[in-house]
């Protein structure tokens, strides 16, 4: 069966790249019928962030890709957090040492440094594996009685890996395709610790090995830990998951990997929520005002697409459509102009009294009361223009309050004759019995022909009379929805 995982550590918010893995784990599972599940890799103590395990739920939850299995949920294999199962590393980490694939070491932070210092000094790079160990502090070169005798003693020690030697790594990404390691270039990476606590290399491949992960699929930044990972399940004896190693998503501009800094300085959200802390709140999607669907849909889009020129894809279509062996090798650039289309895209798709009802909080604020007939006719004629609702007030203010100044090159078509002009046209809405846009505009062009009074001498005046400027939509629209006394307020005040 088809089982992949999200394995995050919680030491922060979730950033809109770990956000992308989890999706294309989700997707992967689901297109597969297989099972999505949430591991909480917190180990390393000193990187703990409180609050940040519960974040990356609520984001999963937000974004509609919920795990299967986690904390608290259907915990097949559980607990689903790694402090808790901290029994279980120490036991395979011993099964190592047993087996002769890993070794103590007892170096010091001081001795190791002088290791390195030594190296330098020689133009060299200290790696700590073969070409070393018989210079280090380790049970490959003392006794099995000193080491003993050493442990016993409360030494501080870790336990490494015994890297093979000279052997060429030949294996398999599913989006990479033939990758290649020397094992003589790799370090004897530390698996375990004194105090207890595994690596995060340790724990994750018992774990997924235990929780019977069928596919790893996680960013590229995790393919040089991919030989180490392929070894380990051989030292053990067990058998491999297949590997994907997604690709890095790039700042909007320039070369590098997408940074905090890149969405602060050009204020787009790089967190899928909130996240506050004491130095400051960074915004995150949902608050700034995206639809959950949008976010999920261009997440997609950052390394994959159907093959076609689709963008606009439900959660559902991404799981018919979604294929490991289309991702793309290359980084794929963060684009904000795009996120924000495609959440316009999302926008107009909203029935329009919903968007009513998520525009109502705002203008309630403002103390302004309108029926709500009125407000879901304002909203269809104004989304066309918005990528957020919190856009439509900028958009729309003119509906519910005169303006209090008027655009100054688009006060240039306002003539000596334009201020009589208006008074005429003051004198034949007044006379309008049904002030609805259709009968407004049939009266008003029937007057301007049977004068011949051109078009630009009127209609541009009197759109900067209501709206202020030469924006919006229909004017007669306009007109009706403010009513006829309003309409001609707004002309009288202009022409004042
Ligand atoms: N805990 C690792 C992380 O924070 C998981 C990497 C993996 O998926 O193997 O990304």
């Amino acid at each position: 069966p088809i089982r992949v995982r999200f394995a995050p550590s919680p030491t922060g918010p979730l950033h809109i790249g770990g956000v992308r893995t989890a999706l294309f784990n989700y997707l992967f599972a689901k297109k597969n019928n297989g099972t999505f599940f949430l591991r909480i890799e917190d180990t390393d103590q000193n990187r703990f962030v409180a609050g940040a395990e519960e974040y990356i739920l609520e984001a999963l939850n937000w974004l509609g890709i919920a795990p299967d299995e986690t904390v608290g949920k259907n915990e097949k294999f559980g607990p689903y957090r790694q402090s808790e199962r901290k029994e279980l590393y120490q036991q395979y980490a011993n099964q190592l040492i047993n087996s002769g694939n890993a070794y103590y070491a007892f170096d010091t932070a001081e001795a190791l440094d002088a290791h390195r210092k030594q190296h330098e000094e020689q133009g060299k790079t200290f790696i700590y594996n073969h070409h070393n160990r018989e210079k280090l502090d380790t049970s490959l070169v003392i006794s099995k009685e000193e080491t003993e005798r050493r442990i016993a003693a409360g030494e501080e020690y870790v336990i490494r890996f015994k890297t093979p030697v000279n052997e060429t790594l030949h294996l398999h990404d599913i989006i990479r395709g033939d990758v290649k390691f020397e094992t003589n270039l790799l370090d004897d990476k530390v698996l375990f610790k004194s105090d207890g606590m595994p690596t995060y290399h340790l724990a994750n491949i018992v774990d997924d090995h235990l929780m019977e992960t069928s596919h790893v699929i996680r960013g590229e930044e995790w393919l040089p830990s991919m030989p180490l990972h392929v070894l380990l399940y051989r030292a053990f004896g067990w058998e491999a998951p297949e590997f994907a190693h997604l690709p890095l998503i790039l700042k909007p501009i320039g070369n590098g990997k997408l940074s905090k800094r890149d969405g602060d300085k050009m204020g787009f959200p790089v967190f899928p929520l909130e996240w506050k802390t004491e130095e400051g709140v960074s915004s995150g999607y949902r608050e700034k005002g995206f639809f959950p669907e949008a976010v999920v849909n261009f997440l997609a889009l950052l390394g994959w697409n159907d093959g076609t020129e689709k963008e606009l894809f439900s959660l559902e279509e991404l799981v018919q459509n979604f294929d490991l062996n289309r991702v793309h090798k290359a980084g794929a650039k963060f684009d904000p102009e795009k996120n924000k289309w495609f959440n316009h895209q999302y926008l107009i798709q909203q029935p329009d009294a919903d968007l009513a009802k998520a525009f109502s909080p705002i203008l309630t604020e403002k103390g302004i009361t309108i029926e709500e007939n009125k407000l879901i006719t304002i909203v269809s004629l104004i989304k066309e223009r918005a990528h957020f609702v919190s856009e439509f007030w900028e958009l729309s203010d003119y509906f519910f309050e005169a303006p209090s100044s008027y655009d100054e090159k688009a006060s240039k078509n306002w003539k000596e004759e334009t201020p009589a002009l208006m008074q005429n046209l003051i004198a034949v809405l007044d006379g309008i019995q049904d002030f609805t846009a259709s009968t407004i505009e049939t009266v008003v062009k029937e007057w301007m022909t049977a004068n011949e009074i051109g078009m630009g001498k009127i209609m541009q005046p009197f759109r900067l009379s209501l709206v202020g400027a030469l924006k919006g939509p229909h004017l007669f629209d306009i007109a009706e929805l403010i009513g006829k006394q309003e309409t001609i307020q707004r002309i009288q005040k202009a022409i004042a």
